[in-house]
């Protein structure tokens, strides 16, 4: 079975800011590229999953999300197979505004992976620099990767912690990851 990588956007393919609202603030990380074309070669999937409730708070639409991506993917080498978006938060409005299962730590965005892609949540990795990443592949057979380049990792340890789901691998970034993940 094709295993996925399911990667976290912000601050771990591009630099963490606090809402990316236009491309133009869209700064890809060091070795992203590079990394993702190894994985590519290795014969993984790639699937995008994020959290963006900037929509349901307002700070940009649906339209301005899908520029963003469309940037992205094409900085990426058209390299992603799908970009999944959670656009809701419990307190914002929009149209957005409720509690959903997509939001991570919710798994939704990885069964929304399988219902579409065909994705199988028995081989594969969730990759991102929160918490909030590593929990999502709770009740799950995916390997789970914190990285370094985006939150105060420190944080992030100690929330999993509290959770009793420690990351399976701290890395400085998706490069390095990446070379956990293939390693044989
Ligand atoms: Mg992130
Ligand atoms: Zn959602």
């Amino acid at each position: 079975m094709r295993p996925t990588a399911f990667l976290d956007r912000d601050g771990t393919l591009n630099r963490e800011v606090d809402f990316v609202r236009s491309p133009d603030q869209l700064v890809v990380l060091p070795g992203v590229r590079l990394a993702l074309h190894r994985l590519r070669r290795a014969g993984w999937g790639i699937v995008v999953v994020t959290n963006q409730s900037g929509v349901a708070r307002g700070h940009f639409g649906e339209r301005e999300l899908a520029a963003i991506h469309a940037r992205l993917h094409d900085e990426l080498d058209g390299l992603p197979d799908a970009y999944l978006h959670c656009p809701h938060h419990p307190n914002g409005g929009f149209g957005y505004g409720r509690a959903c299962a997509c939001r991570k730590p919710g798994a939704g965005l990885l069964h929304e992976a399988t219902a579409l892609l065909g994705a199988d949540l028995a081989h594969g990795a969730v990759v991102g620099d929160s918490a909030r990443d590593v929990l999502m592949a709770r009740g799950t057979r995916l390997r789970t990767v914190l990285v370094r380049s985006g939150k105060p990792v420190d944080e992030q340890l100690a929330k999993l912690a509290a959770a009793g789901a420690n990351p399976d691998f701290v890395a400085d970034g998706l490069p390095a990851a990446v070379d956990w993940l293939l390693a044989p």
